[in-house]
């Protein structure tokens, strides 16, 4: 069993309710239990942002954070954007991570220039990133993946933000939603590039911390668990089921 630090990240996207805490209690009490055995994860829901702070008020806990999905890219935190919200609305209504990037909202016109901006005022807010990327099937049939990877990387990042404050997932587009998994020697060399990538556009030799996302779920998590390169998991539609999430840090671990 490894005894790295390693993250559990459920992106419920729009999902959710109040009576949902029920979720967030039952990963609690797990836990709780869990980390008597000795290891060291981290567990973090990214919610809706009309759950964020009723979950803030209701749910206490020192194993579970809390997240949000996305934020508007205005420098300000207040602006002419209806429906929207700012990094730091996000950050004053509790949130501690915050998900940029995600294919689901690159494909409704986020760029990398506008992810950018999300990124610069999320770090303004002190916000936690979770920073997605990943090539589409197109892009993977056509031999494209790490031309677009770099790319995501180069025109998102910026010498001068701290990568202390990033959690960066590999997340195909081809993989989403679909049951469809990487091979594990693809991954490898796939994280392997990453960690090269994130080094030269943050100038730093610091340890990047990737995880992975795409339809892990308790019945292909124990095929990931022997990638040393993969330093934890973002789980979508498995996280919406607090049996089905802990069934997944189980078998991780077994
Ligand atoms: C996601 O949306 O980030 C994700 C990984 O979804 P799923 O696990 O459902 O593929």
């Amino acid at each position: 069993m490894t005894n790295k630090l390693k993250y559990f990240v459920g992106n419920w996207k729009m999902f959710g309710d109040f009576r949902s805490i029920s979720i967030l209690n039952r990963l609690h009490n797990f836990c709780n239990k869990f980390s008597k055995q000795g290891k060291r994860y981290k567990v973090i829901f990214c919610v809706p942002n009309s759950l964020i702070y009723f979950f803030k008020k209701n749910f206490k806990s020192n194993f579970v954070y809390i997240g949000a999905q996305n934020c508007h890219h205005h420098y300000d935190s207040n602006g002419p954007f209806t429906g929207s919200e700012s990094a730091g609305m996000i950050k004053k209504i509790g949130a501690e991570y915050i998900i940029l990037g995600h294919s689901e909202n690159r494909a409704t016109g986020d760029t990398n220039k506008i992810i950018k901006n999300k990124i610069k005022n999320a770090m303004e807010h002190k916000l936690n990133i979770i920073f997605c990327i990943g090539e589409n099937l197109r892009q993977k049939k056509s031999n494209k993946t790490y031309s677009v990877l770099k790319k995501q990387i180069k025109e998102s990042v910026q010498k001068k933000f701290n990568p202390r404050n990033f959690l960066f997932a590999y997340e195909p587009v081809w993989s989403i939603g679909t049951g469809n998994v990487p091979k594990p020697i693809d991954l490898i060399k796939i994280f392997r590039f990453i960690r090269k990538e994130l080094k030269k556009s943050f100038g730093s030799k610091k340890k990047f911390t990737v995880l992975y996302g795409g339809s892990v779920s308790d019945k292909n998590i124990g095929a990931f668990s022997s990638i040393q390169e993969i330093d934890g998991f973002l789980i979508g539609g498995a996280s919406r089921s607090s049996k089905k999430f802990i069934d997944i840090m189980k078998k991780y671990y077994k």
